[in-house]
């Protein structure tokens, strides 16, 4: 049963960077102050009683876990103990920076619950991550990666395709990596430049464009499909839209409140495109799919079912429980295209 996440924001606590896209305030909705005991043990109590008997995960976000020292660690751990003595919480997991963890810190972590560590990649390209002010390389999120695996843990990667200097082959490239060292799942945060950073300067200086949401949504799109076809999960794209996030604090970049639909729906009209390419122009086709996935083949406002068929003559979609999540069928006259967005999509680089 999957598990239901209590969020804590630890805002830029333990962090000693600025990077240059970086503003945690803006993005976590919060000042910073870290949660103390008797607001981990509220929250956690408050989320049982609405999560419906399903287990819950503490995730303690932002910031990096472990640079703040030991002794803060601790006390943001321990009101979490009692609650997974009694199995209302299932593990914790938490988001830190490559360059601050090692085998003992993953062992200490692992021994009072934690069972992920999110790292903070952004880009495997050690220009990209100059250029960022990240502070690191990428054999420092390589070297976390593996660590994390080796001593038995879920490794988790965060990436930040559209960072200064990255391209989107970079991008492809700097998930072959994390997925080669290691990542068990990834989350997929496309640049938003948000006011007040610095990144928010070079791009009002003109000395910075990011990827608009459309270019992110094509590269995300592929970014997705490979990490599908090894195998990895990705648990997030784009930020969330209650992550402090709106058209004042947004000046550019690629976000969208539903960011994630956007891109998955991309890989079933792409897939529909393909299966229905050798069709005749305007053929009076059907379409079947899972019905958890019959919003994502529509597309939003049906902009799916209006692109494959520009004249607008209605395409009937149904669910059909014996087709897999990620396939559809194609049905006209007597004829079944099936195909998989996993195995059946080829997407060629240079259409990003
Ligand atoms: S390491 Fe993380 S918290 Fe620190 S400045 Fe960079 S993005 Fe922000």
């Amino acid at each position: 049963m999957r598990a239901v996440t209590v969020p804590f924001f630890i805002s830029h606590q333990g962090c000693p960077h600025t990077c240059v896209f970086c503003d945690q305030r803006a993005i976590s909705g919060s000042r910073g102050n870290l949660p103390d005991r008797q607001r981990i043990r509220a929250a956690i109590g408050s989320w049982q009683r609405s999560a419906a008997g399903r287990p819950l995960e503490v995730a303690f976000f932002g910031g990096s876990f472990t640079a703040l020292p030991e002794q803060v660690q601790n006390e943001l751990l321990a009101p979490v103990h009692p609650f997974l003595e009694s199995g209302v919480v299932r593990s914790i997991r938490v988001s830190t920076r490559p360059d601050c963890l090692d085998g003992a810190v993953v062992r200490r972590l692992a021994g009072q619950g934690v069972a992920a560590i999110e790292v903070g990649v952004q880009s495997m390209d050690d220009a990209v991550l100059a250029l960022s002010g990240r502070g690191h390389d990428a054999a420092a999120s390589e070297a976390a990666l593996r660590c994390i695996r080796g001593e038995g843990l879920a490794a988790g990667a965060q990436l930040m395709p559209g960072l200064p200097g990255d391209t989107p082959a970079g991008a492809l490239r700097s998930l072959e990596r994390v997925i080669a060292a290691g990542a068990a799942f990834v989350r997929l945060y496309p640049v938003v430049v948000l006011g007040g950073t610095e990144l928010a300067q070079r791009y009002q200086a003109g000395e910075y464009r990011p990827l608009d949401r459309e270019e992110g949504i094509a590269l995300c799109k592929q970014l997705l499909h490979k990490a599908m076809r090894a195998g990895i999960d990705v648990i997030r794209i784009g930020l969330q839209a209650g992550d402090g996030l709106n058209s004042a604090t947004v000046l550019a970049g690629c976000w969208h409140p539903a960011l994630g639909q956007l891109v998955r729906s991309e890989l079933y009209f792409d897939l529909l495109r393909q299966l229905t390419a050798s069709l005749p122009h305007d053929a009076p086709f059907r379409v079947a799919c899972h019905p958890s996935r019959l919003s994502d083949v529509i597309g939003q406002k049906r902009r799916n079912l209006d692109r494959l068929r520009p004249s607008g003559a209605l395409i009937p979609v149904r669910p059909d429980d014996s087709l897999l999540a990620e396939e559809v069928m194609v049905e006209y006259l007597e004829q079944y295209f099936r195909g998989s967005i996993v195995t059946d999509l080829n997407y060629n680089i240079s259409e990003v």
